[in-house]
């Protein structure tokens, strides 16, 4: 069987073929071969190659300083793209279902495919377009199925950060996990806690955006995997939250966790131990709260909006409002957005008189905030003559 290449394809077949010249095999495999055969966008191009990281320095440019190479994976530098290659390998003997023990390379393309998760990530294609699948990875496609390659007991006791990729796949495809696989899962669902939790996240931000993330979150919960994620015992009604989700229209991956977190009900010093739990990035902390802050607001006024900022968007595409349309005036008419907005600064005061001290931050401010009301035209005249008329600020202007 062979299928119509994606341009992304197209662009990284020269590598495959340089390989192939110089004696090795090479093939695209996993998520890429998977979502062109569904016919979905492609994003990532993973490569899969006999030839090891030595070998390839001798025959490519590769990235400096990259620490792939003792788990047999290289970044190739070509025609102005990184690629990540990685060597044919077979896992090691498991020792804390984090990272295997070690590697050991291979020559059989089969043994590589074979240690890979599920059977529809484990169909490889060669530079021609032909597929490769050992494990019914087609089948299970044409199926719609998420299934182990081999025995899904031992696959998830080696490595379980597969038990949520399951989901992650089931709420991105809207497949089904095999009966197999799923009482699997189920089983050894509590080994989900000792994974390193930056590769839960990265999963589960995935889970989230799929277009089934509501089932999926739903079966989730019935079968008590969900109380192995970060934070859940901070939770104070965790049904309603998983069985509440629903992916928002636009599933962009930081949206989708506002939407998540909200549902959490939870606030304050609470939230922030949640947040960490999940050990997200503090930009992402700082979105998520930024953005709650917005929608558990009833009633915000001008200064909510703009304290708000370049959040105002996100909190509004999370949770929909009944005064979204209201809102979105309101905010799009603030006379300014950022400080660096409004037409007045420390050495302007100063120049009008103020005595240099730590009280022009707090001057500066108090304007800023009856510009946003809507108070003082946002004008240099306008504000050194508010600035000027202020009995408080008497004592500090000089005479
Ligand atoms: P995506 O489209 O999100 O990139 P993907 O299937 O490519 O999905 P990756 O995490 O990029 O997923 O991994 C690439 C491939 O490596 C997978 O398709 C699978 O074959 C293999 N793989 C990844 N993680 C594991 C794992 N924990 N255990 C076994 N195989 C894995
Ligand atoms: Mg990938």
């Amino acid at each position: 069987m062979k299928i119509e290449l994606d341009q992304l394809f197209l662009d990284a077949i020269p590598i495959l073929k340089t390989l192939e010249k110089n004696g090795f095999q090479a093939f695209f495999v996993g998520g890429s071969v998977r979502d062109a055969l569904l016919k979905r966008p492609i994003h990532d191009i993973d490569i899969t190659t006999d030839a090891t990281p030595r070998q390839m320095k001798d025959i490519f440019e590769t990235a400096d300083n990259y620490s792939g190479e003792k788990h047999g994976t290289d970044l190739v530098f070509f025609s102005g793209k990184n690629y990540e290659i990685t060597t044919f390998r077979i896992d090691g003997k498991y020792k804390d279902d984090r990272h295997p023990d070690h590697v050991t390379f291979t020559k059989s393309l089969r043994e590589d495919l074979a240690r890979r998760d599920f059977t529809i990530n484990a169909i490889a294609m060669d530079s021609e377009g032909r597929l490769f699948d050992y494990f019914g990875g087609l089948d299970d496609l044409k199926k719609g199925v998420i299934r182990s390659v081999g025995m899904a007991k031992k696959r998830f006791s080696e490595d379980a950060l597969r038990i949520l990729r399951a989901f992650r796949f089931a709420s991105q495809l809207d497949f089904k996990i095999s009966p197999n696989t799923l009482t699997a899962a189920t089983e050894l669902s509590n080994h989900l806690r000792i994974i390193a939790t930056e590769r839960i996240f990265t999963e589960f931000s995935k889970l989230l955006t799929g277009s089934s993330a509501d089932t999926t979150l739903k079966k989730m919960y019935d079968l008590s995997i969900t109380k192995n994620l970060p934070g859940n015992d901070l939770i104070s009604d965790p049904r309603k939250l998983f069985y509440s989700y629903r992916v928002p229209k636009e599933a962009e991956e930081n949206i989708c966790w506002i939407r998540f977190v909200y549902l959490t009900q939870l606030s304050g010093n609470e939230l922030m131990l949640y947040l960490k739990n999940w050990k997200m990035s503090n930009e992402l902390i700082k979105t998520i709260t930024k953005s709650l802050a917005l929608i558990n607001n009833p009633k915000p006024d001008p200064l909510d909006l703009y304290n708000c900022g370049q959040y105002f968007y996100f909190a509004i595409k999370a949770w929909h409002r009944s005064d979204e349309k209201e809102l979105i005036e309101k905010f799009e008419n603030l006379p300014i957005h950022s400080n660096d907005q409004l037409k007045i600064n420390g050495n302007d005061l100063i120049k009008a008189g103020l005595i240099p001290g730590p009280k022009i931050g707090k001057i500066l401010n108090e304007l800023k905030q009856k510009v946003i009301y809507g108070r003082v035209e946002n004008s240099r005249e306008s504000l050194i003559k508010e600035f000027l008329n202020d009995n408080r600020n008497l004592g500090s202007v000089k005479k």
